[in-house]
């Protein structure tokens, strides 16, 4: 029997095997960089933390059941696990990556993966006929990297049907499922090959720490992954380990209750005046919407929107007290993000043109507070 994804959240596919001998219902944190062997050739199963740690690998296993993966393997960071995930690539392949992404993933794209020999070709993944993403698949086209909804400007990508098009020219189909979380979308299950998660996000949920994770849909892929996570040694740490499993128990939880409250919040910001555009796949206006309603079980957390101004965008950031002014997404706590000088600053100016990502734009991580006294800020806000 598989269990549902809220049992999951506690216990993945059941790990009686792998429970501590103590009986521990928290999982414990197993602080220790080395482990004693009995004798040549006999292992606990653990020889030394960069490797693996009984409290990384327990968690590894509650992100693999949660997103159907073969296996998973958590790192130091999600840039972390992206970096790893890159040295699969050899010089002279070629990526292909929808144009909007997390801006620290375009900037190490552009300036260490290049440098590493590597071509990356960025296409608008949404609006690409397959007849035009196909004229993209050279000989030396290894995969294809994106995002959805995407970050900031919450475009939906059909997962199924790019996976359709990687499978026939044996492609990776590589989605960085952080928006969504494994609670409402599970990538590997719509034909993806690979799952990258910032886990400092929505598995983590509190802001606390920051960690990555990736997950494969076979054990050969996981093979590679586990050779280069050893060797090159961003793993992620016993403590932080334990910190994101208690993070992941609340995981059904916190979404239910943030997408609620971005539910209400969409609204609200869809009624305002000096709102001109509300980006929120669970609008039935949004482009996206039926697609995300399709490979999708919500619509997230996430609600981008944009002003009249600039001047009133700098007016928000400056008068929010309860929403607070800061970088990330996926918390308890409702954030605001100006993508511009944040998560985006570093990309190309005629990158956050064509994405439509300008001054004007504002991104919201909604939390789990009262809607109504987020909604009484943001009325004060605009109107003071
Ligand atoms: C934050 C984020 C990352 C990077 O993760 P870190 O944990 O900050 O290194 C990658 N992708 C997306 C979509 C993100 O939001």
């Amino acid at each position: 029997m598989e269990y549902g994804i809220s049992t999951k959240c506690l216990y993945g596919n059941g790990l009686e095997e792998s429970v501590d001998r103590s009986g521990a219902i928290s999982f414990p944190i197993y602080q220790t960089a080395t482990f004693a062997h009995k004798g040549v050739g006999e292992s606990t199963g653990y020889d030394y933390s960069r490797l693996q740690n009984p409290t990384r690998e327990h968690l590894e296993k509650i992100v693999a059941a949660l997103e159907y993966g073969a296996d998973a393997l958590a790192f130091s960071s999600g840039m972390a696990a992206i970096t790893a995930l890159m040295e699969l690539f050899c010089p002279g392949d070629h990526i292909i990556t929808d144009c909007d992404l997390y801006g620290g993933s375009i900037r190490l794209f552009d300036n260490i993966s290049k440098k590493n020999g590597i071509f990356i070709s960025s296409v608008d993944c949404t609006r690409c006929s397959p007849e035009e993403f196909e004229k993209l698949v050279g000989e030396n086209t290894k995969a294809i990297f994106i995002e959805t909804p995407t970050n900031p400007m919450m475009n939906v990508i059909d997962i199924k049907k790019l996976a359709q098009i990687a499978k026939k020219h044996g492609l990776l189909l590589i989605v960085d499922n952080t928006f969504m979380s494994p609670y409402f979308q599970n990538p590997l299950k719509l034909g993806a090959d690979i799952v990258v998660h910032s886990g400092t996000k929505y598995l983590g949920g509190h802001n606390d720490t920051i960690a990555g994770f990736l997950v494969t849909s076979t054990q050969e892929l996981s093979e590679k992954l586990r050779f280069i996570i050893k060797t090159v040694g961003s793993g992620l740490a016993p403590f932080d380990s334990w910190l994101i499993l208690r993070g992941i128990k609340t995981l059904a939880l916190r979404m239910e209750r943030s997408e609620k409250n971005a539910e209400k919040l969409v609204s609200w910001l869809c009624q305002e005046e000096k709102v001109t555009r509300v980006c929120y796949p669970g609008l039935s206006g949004h482009p996206g919407h039926e697609v995300c309603k399709e490979q999708a079980r919500g619509f997230g957390c996430m609600v981008t929107f944009e002003v009249e101004s600039k001047e009133l965008a700098h007016k928000v950031l400056k008068n929010v007290r309860l929403i607070r002014f800061a970088e990330s997404l996926g918390g308890v706590e409702t954030l605001i993000t100006y993508p511009i000088t944040q998560t985006h600053a570093d990309v190309p100016k005629d990158v956050l043109a064509a994405n439509g990502i300008t001054d004007r734009i504002l991104r919201l991580s909604v939390g789990i507070e009262e809607v109504e006294d987020l909604i009484e800020e943001l009325e004060k806000v605009f109107h003071e």
